[in-house]
């Protein structure tokens, strides 16, 4: 082949043919004609690249070491340096020189090789390299790591973040070294054909795919990596798949243990003893445990709204509605949690005393999410408890308050009382009662003292109160009056009451009254019963069968009646 067929030759390929000497300014031997006119030269226009003449069309900044080119072409066959070429008209480009040596008819050695121009190429080098920077400068204090990756079977890394680095505790020289720059090396072994799997682009929404899966950390901790990905073509049409990964770990963690816990929750939901009920007020579900639904039946699935559910509920006692969702509003205004007895009722069409024990859950907004009702019977206690206080508060003959009860609610009573509130305190004690214990016997005397007791209290409205006070005395707390002829009508009404307990006409039977007035007389059980005692005492001077109003007069006679009774110094 003639030099012209193989110019021509290397000509069609892109690239120049270029033969030197070894001398000190490299004298072209030879030059295709493509080498000038890249340059712009006139074909001999030049003799050299380097050394004195026409400038030197050569300008590396270090300059080339030929002697070193010289020993790397002997050791490999052939060297390829980069060549900076200044043209005719002062621009410069860059050039490939696959060179290997040459020897001419009288065995002296010249270079000889191709050129190419690698301008370009260098460019888009350089330009990568400064975006390969500015992704790190992008990428170094976000808490996330930063991939770019090609798009091949090994996901070979281009660039990775510091915070990728430091995710996995590699540094880049390691992750070079040890995986050769493939992230798919780096994934969790099972979690690979996943990733690989992974159409990016294709189905999600603005061309992002998002996925999880685990890597290996450097210590060996497997790190689960939440990871958004996005192809994107470079202006030289290449295609990089771009990687966003978080560190997932604690949320998956979190994940798992809520799942651990949830399984264990409903394992016990399913077996607890008590029943119970789980409301989740996001969605209006209900889960009933199987204990609730064999105590209570169930009747809805489903509640629109907590408060919906508490209205409506059947198993709910009507009166104690109210106060139960005054419970559950204070539990979900974020008030303290609170226990509170209820009475539900039982599949049986029987209600029944409960204890009931919400706990409300919120989320970060601090709104309740969840509501968990555990209830307990607690019905045999309860009914104890009641018949107990029952008999602690009341006189065991006649069913009404008995003097301590009398005392603690009179007392609260006036404690709550707004001014210009007036109140009347009533003392009444039957007269000559020894006499019917004598003539009757003690059984009739008690039933007439729970006939009357029974007739004295339907006089009264709810709010009084009316109480046994002693054997045949009782008194009356009346709230609210309205005027002291409501007063005199009221103790003539309780004279007739025992007038009317003598329907047997075996004896007479009547009653002293003696009254006095909240705030006028007394601020106290103690100081008004005093005082209305002192006028009903005056009733039974004045022949009782009668009622008399404290006045000033009845004290100071009272007053001088106790002091005729204190023994003198
Ligand atoms: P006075 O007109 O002054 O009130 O005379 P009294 O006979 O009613 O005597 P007093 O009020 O001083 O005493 C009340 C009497 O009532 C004393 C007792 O014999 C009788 N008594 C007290 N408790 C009971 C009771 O539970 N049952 C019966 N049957 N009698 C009682
Ligand atoms: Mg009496």
């Amino acid at each position: 082949m003639d030099n012209m067929v193989l110019e021509q030759l290397i000509d069609g390929l892109g690239g120049s043919l270029l033969c030197c000497r070894r001398d000190s300014r490299l004298s072209i031997l030879y030059a295709s004609d493509s080498f000038y006119s890249m340059m712009g030269f006139a074909k001999g226009e030049i003799t050299a690249l380097l050394g004195e003449g026409p400038a030197p069309v050569l300008r590396n900044s270090p300059p080339i070491d030929w002697e070193r080119i010289t020993e790397e072409i002997i050791e490999k066959g052939f060297a390829k340096p980069e060549l900076r070429l200044i043209k005719k008209d002062g621009h410069h480009i860059w050039a490939s020189y696959r060179v290997r040596l040459q020897q001419d008819e009288n065995g002296e050695e010249y270079f000889c090789g191709v050129l190419e121009n690698i301008t370009l190429s260098r460019r888009s080098r350089r330009q990568q390299l400064e975006q390969k920077r500015e992704l790190e400068a992008l990428t170094a204090n976000v808490p996330c790591g930063v991939l770019r990756c090609q798009n091949d079977e090994f996901l070979t890394l281009n660039f990775a973040s510091e915070g990728f680095c430091r995710m996995l505790g590699y540094g880049r020289e390691e992750i070079t070294a040890m995986f050769d720059n493939r992230f798919i090396q780096m994934v969790y072994e099972k979690d690979r054909s996943l990733l690989l799997r992974r159409e990016v682009g294709g189905k999600t929404s603005g061309g992002v795919t998002e996925m999880t899966y685990r890597v290996v950390g450097k210590n060996g901790n497997l790190i689960w990596i939440l990871d958004k990905s996005r192809l994107q073509e470079d202006c030289n049409g290449r295609v990089w798949l771009y990687s966003v990964l978080l560190d997932v770990t604690q949320t998956q963690k979190a994940q798992e243990e809520l799942a651990v816990t949830e399984e264990r929750y409903h394992m016990l939901l399913e077996h607890a003893a008590d029943p119970i009920m789980d409301f989740n007020l996001k969605t209006g579900q209900i889960f009933y445990s199987p204990t609730f639904t064999a105590r209570f039946g169930v009747a809805t699935q489903k509640g629109e709204t907590l408060l919906k559910y508490l209205e409506e509920s059947s198993v709910i006692y009507s009166r104690d509605r109210k106060p139960l969702m005054d419970q559950m509003l204070r539990l979900l205004r974020g008030e303290a949690q609170e226990d509170g007895e209820f009475r539900l009722r039982g599949a049986n069409g029987r209600y029944i005393w409960c204890n009931v024990h919400p706990t409300a859950f919120f989320n970060e907004q601090g709104e309740a999410t969840r509501l968990i009702v555990v209830i307990s019977d607690i019905d045999r206690r309860k009914k104890e408890s009641i018949a107990l206080r029952q008999q602690a508060e009341h006189d065991l003959l006649t069913g009404l308050f008995n003097r301590v009860t009398a005392t603690d609610r009179i007392n609260r009573v006036i404690r709550e009382s707004k001014p210009g509130e007036r109140h009347a305190f009533f003392v009444i004690d039957i007269d000559n009662f020894k006499h019917v214990n004598d003539h009757l016997g003690h059984l009739k005397g008690d039933e007439l003292i729970i006939q009357t007791a029974s007739r004295i209290q339907r006089l009264f409205r709810e709010k009084d109160i009316v109480a046994r006070v002693g054997g045949d005395e009782f008194v009356v707390f009346l709230r609210r009056i309205a005027s002291v002829d409501m007063i005199v009508k009221k103790a003539e009404s309780i004279g007739d009451a025992f007038r009317c307990s003598l329907a047997n006409g075996c004896c007479d039977l009547s009653a002293s009254i003696g009254v006095s007035f909240y705030p006028y007389d007394g601020a106290s059980y103690e100081e008004l019963f005093r005082k209305a005692d002192a006028a009903m005492y005056a009733a039974k001077n004045s022949g009782k069968n009668s009622f008399r109003v404290y006045t000033r007069e009845i004290g100071e006679l009272t007053q001088m009646d106790v002091g005729d009774r204190v023994p003198g110094p």
